[in-house]
């Protein structure tokens, strides 16, 4: 039996936080509080784009087109620790319990 880890607390009474959200009705205003974490847009096209256009001003002979493409690497590294970062936290919101009595979360 879980119960709620507040020392003023304590109430047994807990529901699963994924749970409770999805059964919240739309106009209610504890759908935004309790709402998951925002996904983060994870769009490597910019990084993809860089690098081949790197690429092509590599193989035309421009050294710039090392350094483009390196920093479509970084962009590329940066988008994905983003988004590594964001199902992190929506893993934690997804293993969450609310408390019904003093509306906690935990
Ligand atoms: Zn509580």
């Amino acid at each position: 039996m879980v119960t709620c880890p507040s020392p003023k607390c304590g109430s047994p009474n807990v529901a699963d936080l994924p749970h409770y959200w999805r059964s919240l009705p739309a106009e209610s205003p504890l759908k935004a509080v309790y709402a998951p974490p925002a996904a983060v847009d994870a769009s490597y096209w910019i990084a993809l784009a860089a690098l081949v256009a790197g690429i092509v001003l590599l193989v035309s002979g421009s050294l710039l087109g090392l350094l483009v493409a390196v920093a479509g690497v970084v962009w590329g590294v940066l988008v994905h620790q983003r988004a590594a970062g964001a199902a992190r936290l929506l893993a934690d919101w997804e293993s969450s319990r609310v408390c019904l009595a003093c509306t906690g979360t935990f």
